[in-house]
């Protein structure tokens, strides 16, 4: 598989998408409604630069993916950040959604479950967004699922083109490979949505990057058609991780962790710990974690979130045993 596909992916793959999406999400989507990319990364950049342009709006919920404003700014168009803390369990109410709404809008990114939150919405939470999106025709929605199966909710997963229909038109759904297969480094990604929209995603990506890797497209395929069973048993581990950290992490004082529903992610608010120790915000605070205890964490400032810390847990339990201990003896100074 060394040659050139076509620029929208493997027939192959895009079949094995077509599947996952029909199988796993319910949706049904045709093939000229999926485009491969390398990486969902890519898939959210080409709708950005295909849809936005000077004078759009982007309503950004923070704490968001790092990326999500830059793509918007890079579209020449503007983000509208909608913040949300632990008090809202790090989710954008419907009232907040409708007050970012303005004539300019364009875009609504949506990640469930979220990085760096780990927070994802529930069926009822999404058809409340839906409800409000349902009076704004001319918004699409990015329903970026990146994290779908690394998912420990109390309801099944679902997807927002899933949970409101009424949107199915106007909604484009990123996911990839990269998380559920722990297939970064390939690069694979994908989008599915309204036919023109795809068609004019995929005209940035033929004049930009072409077909994305074909190699791994090839294990793409593979992951999505083959077993499934290592995704669960993968989940299982992270959310074994997540319980142990989340509790620790509250133990600590001045550090406030709320549970996520999954993604390899806590997000604690490190308020208290930030007043305790003199510190102006989060980076302040990693960068000594970093200095004091070799702990890397990346501050909340990156996620539009000053007080809050996000530590994956993307590690060894032996790897993250070591790092909880440093950050107690460090923070204990
Ligand atoms: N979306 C979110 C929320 C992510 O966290 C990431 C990766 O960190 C991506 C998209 C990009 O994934 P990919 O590796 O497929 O480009």
């Amino acid at each position: 598989a060394t040659r050139y596909t076509p620029i929208d992916g493997d027939p192959g793959l895009k079949e094995a998408v077509l599947d996952k999406f029909a199988r796993e999400n319910g949706l049904e989507y045709a093939a000229d409604q999926v485009l491969v990319s390398g990486g969902a990364k890519q898939s959210l950049y080409n709708l950005c630069i295909a849809l936005l342009g000077p004078g759009d709006e982007a309503v950004v919920p923070a704490p968001f993916w790092v990326s999500y404003p830059e793509m918007a700014r890079l579209a020449d168009a503007e983000p509208v950040i909608v913040e949300s803390g632990i008090e809202e369990g790090f989710k954008m109410t419907p009232e907040a959604l409708e007050a970012a709404l303005s004539p300019r809008t364009k875009l609504l990114f949506l990640n469930s479950p979220s990085n760096p939150t780990g927070a994802a919405y529930t069926q009822k939470e999404l058809e409340d967004l839906g409800a409000v999106l349902e009076t704004r025709p001319d918004v699409v929605i990015a329903a970026d699922e990146i994290y779908e199966h690394i998912y420990w909710g109390d309801e099944p997963f679902t997807s927002f083109a899933a949970a409101c229909p009424s949107l199915f038109e106007r909604t484009v759904t990123v996911n990839g490979v990269s998380k559920a297969y722990a297939m970064t480094g390939w690069r694979i990604g994908y989008a599915a949505g309204p036919k023109d929209l795809i068609k004019a995603m995929q005209t940035v990506q033929s004049q930009s990057t072409s077909n994305a890797c074909s190699i791994s497209q090839a294990a793409a395929r593979a992951a999505l058609a083959g077993d499934q069973s290592v995704v669960a048993a993968m989940t299982a581990e992270y959310h074994r991780r997540h319980d142990w950290l989340i509790d620790g992490l509250n133990e600590l004082p001045g550090v406030e962790c709320r549970r996520g529903e999954g993604t390899f992610y806590a997000f604690p608010r490190v308020r208290g710990v930030l007043d305790r120790l003199g510190m102006p915000d989060s980076v302040a605070l990693a960068e000594y974690l970093l200095g004091e205890a070799q702990v890397a964490c990346v501050p909340g400032t990156a996620f539009g979130a000053p007080d809050y810390l996000r530590i994956s847990y993307a590690c060894s339990m032996e790897e993250l045993n070591i790092a909880l201990d440093r950050i107690k003896q460090a923070l204990s100074a």
